[in-house]
């Protein structure tokens, strides 16, 4: 069966990494068809719009989605194609490459966000001159969905651990429920299962990030927790990220269009191809997800670097050495 990809290399710098991914997929040569979708900060300029219709559908309707980035349009990109793929899971790894300065070199690992409810369900009031509310929404549903996809994702990808984060001596109806859906699906898998409040796994993170492994957690804690872990490895350019739906994902660059480098050909290829990895992944290309993963970690080892790794060498540069490392 031909798998339809929807590529959206949208602004800045995502016009020249986007491509270098599609140069390495299909150098794997697995039958995908590319349809190509405009969407961005040019778009709109051109047409009155950053996100045409036919953008969404496309992402909507393919088997899955490569987005570059988006600048000044990006929350009216972004958002509306997450939605598009109906993803409920964010999930974005951290870790650090040999050869790569990191802060804490033997990082490694998945965190596993929840993507549709907690404190960004939109729902805020204000109730008096001097009052404002908002509501945390968690449900028994979305927790289970989230569980299942975390405990399911660490299975298939070898991880020992699995930590779930929550406040709930605090939070104790919303993260109890959210706690009760893990515990619930926990302990059927070859890992160890363990839970950790938020605050303290902050901490914990940063001291010895090599004691966990794929981290479920709640919207805000899984946004916040990942961006720290982000700082531990060094380096937007290496970081990749997925948005999980249930029959649809996108799969885009944690960094954005870097307008102060586009257009000068040395953007680091290593985000957005380490995201095609995870589309590799999705799609059941475990191997040939592994394999670009490999020639990745090759190149960033002893291969040419762009500028934000201390190297001269292009964007092109750097793509080519992954082929070649294929
Ligand atoms: P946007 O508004 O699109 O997010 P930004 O100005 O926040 O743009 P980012 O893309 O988030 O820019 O990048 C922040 C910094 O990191 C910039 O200096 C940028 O050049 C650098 N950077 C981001 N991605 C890469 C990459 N792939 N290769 C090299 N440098 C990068
Ligand atoms: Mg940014």
């Amino acid at each position: 069966m031909t798998h339809r990809i929807a590529v959206i290399p949208g602004d800045g710098i995502g016009g020249e990494v986007v491509p270098a991914a599609i140069e390495v997929l299909e150098a794997l040569d697995l039958g995908f068809e590319f349809v190509d979708g405009e969407a961005g900060d040019y778009v709109k300029e051109e047409r009155g719009e950053a996100l045409p219709q036919e953008t969404y559908d496309l992402a909507a309707e393919a088997d899955a989605t490569l987005f570059g980035a988006a600048g000044e349009t990006a929350a009216d990109v972004i958002l509306p194609l997450r939605e598009a793929v109906d993803s409920f899971a964010n999930v974005r790894p951290a870790r650090a490459y040999p050869g790569v300065d990191a802060v804490k070199p033997a990082t490694d690992l998945v965190f596993v966000r929840e993507n549709t409810e907690g404190v960004y369900a939109g729902i805020e009031d204000d109730l008096t001159d001097d009052v404002t509310t908002l509501t945390r929404l968690i449900t028994e549903s979305a927790s289970r969905r989230i569980a299942e996809f975390g405990f399911e994702y660490a299975e298939a990808n070898g991880f020992s651990d699995v930590t779930v984060a929550h406040k709930a001596n605090v939070m104790r109806k919303t993260d109890g429920r959210f706690l009760e859906a893990c515990e619930a699906v926990a302990g059927e898998g070859d890992y160890e299962y363990d839970e950790a409040l938020m605050d303290a796994l902050a901490m914990h993170l940063i001291m010895h990030p090599e004691d966990y492994g794929v981290v479920i957690c709640p919207n805000l804690a899984g946004d916040m927790l990942s961006d720290l872990a982000a700082g531990l490895v060094g380096g937007l350019g290496l970081l990749p990220s997925a948005n999980i739906g249930p029959d649809n994902a996108l799969f885009e660059p944690v960094h954005g269009s870097a307008p102060d480098i586009a257009g000068e050909g040395i953007a680091n290829p290593a985000a957005m191809i380490l995201s095609a990895a995870m589309m590799l992944d999705h799609m059941g290309y475990g191997g040939e997800a592994t394999q670009v993963r490999d020639a990745v970690t090759a190149v960033l080892e002893d291969g040419p670097r762009t500028p934000d790794l201390g190297g001269d060498a292009s964007t092109a540069d750097v793509t080519e050495a992954v082929l070649d490392a294929l």
